[in-house]
């Protein structure tokens, strides 16, 4: 949608009512609960507000009952409440729609902040909303497993998303690698070197065209990603990785399993084993990140004297 056209729909308050009503986000007249007072109907009408705009309520049809309702009580979204239990939302329907839109374009606080004149914390909250639907929507829809074919395999990969060391700050350790674990972050906190070393979170991804899955792990070794896999992925897939000993049983497990060793050819030529998708969707995941943090940075530097 252009933005013309979308701030065309939400021009003021009624309108945006029954773009809601159209797409079923908020109640229609007919189908809102019976008043509080006397179970009479509710029927829709308009009340001035202070600065002279009208705002769409809903008014109990009995006579001589005083019942006025925001047309939104109730609804989780437009109405919620905030941790202890306080309504104080005082964005009108199109200010919030609004917010959602931006959400939508991805841009960033700053922007946002500049096209509509709302403050950060503002922003922040409502975009918050925003991203907890996306992630009740992706976590209510049953996604199934993978099931990695010959012409499209399951590939799997983990990554470290650590932080760059800045201005000497952090301590980096020369000899925290257990030699014989499989995983190498089980040692982390071992006092050599009197330090701790800076570390990021690990990902796991799996990645089957344009289905990719990341997992936040907080080790990379062979119960916690094995876990993962038979969880997300259909028995007798086809998976491709890298040689992480972590990976060496699946083949015991029901899957049909083979490696790429990076060091000699990106794709093995024997079994054509490769992981450049999840390669790629790493450069995608930390582009992003990157830029992001950028973001933030030129914001703080702006912000500094
Ligand atoms: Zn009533």
């Amino acid at each position: 949608m252009l933005a013309k056209e979308f701030y065309n729909e939400i021009s003021d308050e009624s309108k945006t009512l029954a773009l809601l009503r159209r797409y079923g986000l908020l109640d229609e007249e007919q189908s809102v609960s019976p008043c509080h007072r006397c179970s009479g109907e509710m029927k829709d009408t308009r009340k001035r507000l202070r600065n002279g705009e009208f705002m769409p309520v809903l008014r109990c049809r009995n006579r001589g009952c005083p019942t006025f309702r925001s047309v939104r009580k109730g609804n989780a979204f437009f109405h919620f409440t905030d941790l202890i239990n306080k309504v104080n939302c005082k964005l009108s329907l199109c200010q919030i729609l609004e917010l959602m839109f931006y959400f939508i374009e991805d841009l960033s606080y700053h922007q946002v902040q500049g096209l509509t004149g709302r403050g950060t914390e503002a922003i922040c909250d409502w975009f918050n909303m925003c991203r907890e639907v996306c992630t009740v929507i992706v976590s209510v829809q049953n996604r199934g497993q993978m099931m990695g074919t010959e012409e499209e395999p399951v590939q799997i990969d983990e990554a470290r998303f650590a932080g760059r060391r800045k201005y000497n700050r952090g301590r980096m350790l020369q000899g925290d690698q257990a030699p014989n674990s499989t995983d190498s972050d089980a040692e982390m906190n071992n006092n050599r070197n009197h330090g701790r070393r800076i570390d990021g979170r690990r990902v796991f991804v799996l990645k089957k065209g344009s289905d990719c899955r990341y997992f936040y792990v907080q080790r990379r070794d062979r119960e916690t990603l094995q876990q993962i896999i038979q969880r997300e992925v259909a028995e007798d897939s086809i998976i491709h990785s890298d040689e992480w000993p972590a990976y060496s049983n699946l083949n015991h497990l029901n899957f049909r399993h083979f490696t790429g060793n990076h060091q000699q050819n990106y794709v093995d030529p024997n079994t054509g084993a490769h992981t450049q998708a999840t390669e790629r969707s790493w450069l995608d995941a930390k582009v992003r990140i990157l830029k992001k943090n950028e973001r933030l940075e030129s914001k703080n530097l702006s912000i500094s004297p």
